[in-house]
């Protein structure tokens, strides 16, 4: 263990305490070193449960919603996930840690290099990082069990519901640029979607052909 790992273990304390109970979670959660994928100016900061920047206006999401979207996610071990918004990778990790395999697309290149150093420093071997716009999803390894998007979209993005597997489930932030609720929709055998709200969660927006317009801020 290294020397952060007593803060982890506080982590998963306090996310248990807030409701966590996925054991496969809080497992993962104790052994992913979050302080290597955030700046090292803030690495004392890496154990708190908020969410903390990660450069290009971009940040890492607070570890309760990371956590939650996990659980909901229900994966088995044997599962092909999608995730849209690799962001540092922090959350990347997780889902190698509870999938087969994870597909992770990122529109920022400077982020999506960084997370491919530290998640092949860390070890992880199950993982594809791509340079691009997630709302397109990846078709080239559809259909995935779970679908899971780190970035706020007005709706779901029509790609993504296509690629998403019978009984597969699709997690995301829907609102405005500001504010959203974590949703969750699993894919009928007829092809629709049974959606259930979870709670308010505020992410950075997802720009892209089937989420927001970009703009210089972003
Ligand atoms: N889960 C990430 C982590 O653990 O660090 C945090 C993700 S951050 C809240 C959202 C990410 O989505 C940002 O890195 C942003 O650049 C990315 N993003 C926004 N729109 C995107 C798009 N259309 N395709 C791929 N990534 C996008």
């Amino acid at each position: 263990m290294d020397s952060y790992g007593g803060y982890r273990s506080q982590l998963v304390g306090e996310l248990s305490a807030k409701g966590i109970r996925d054991l496969a979670v809080l497992r993962a959660i104790s052994e992913v070193p979050r302080h290597l994928f955030v700046p090292e100016s803030i690495r004392h900061r890496a154990y708190q449960d908020s969410a903390l920047p990660i450069g290009g206006g971009q940040t890492i999401s607070q570890p309760w919603v990371q956590a939650r979207s996990l659980e909901l996610a229900k994966l088995t071990g044997r599962d092909r996930v999608l995730e849209v918004g690799t962001g540092s990778g922090y959350q990347t990790a997780l889902l190698a840690q509870c999938a087969d395999q994870v597909f992770t697309v990122e529109r920022i290149p400077a982020l999506a290099q960084a997370a491919r150093a530290v998640l092949s420093a860390t070890g992880a071997r199950n993982i594809s990082v791509l340079v691009g716009d997630g709302t397109l999803g990846w078709r080239a390894y559809a259909p995935f069990e779970v679908i899971i998007v780190a970035a706020a979209t007005p709706e779901a993005p029509q790609p993504l519901v296509e690629q998403l597997a019978t009984g597969g489930r699709l997690i995301l932030p829907i609102g405005d640029r500001v504010n959203q609720v974590l949703t969750l929709m699993v894919k009928q055998p007829d092809g629709s979607l049974v959606t259930r709200t979870v709670s308010d969660v505020r992410f950075v927006p997802l720009i892209g052909q089937f989420g927001f317009a970009g703009d210089l801020a972003t």
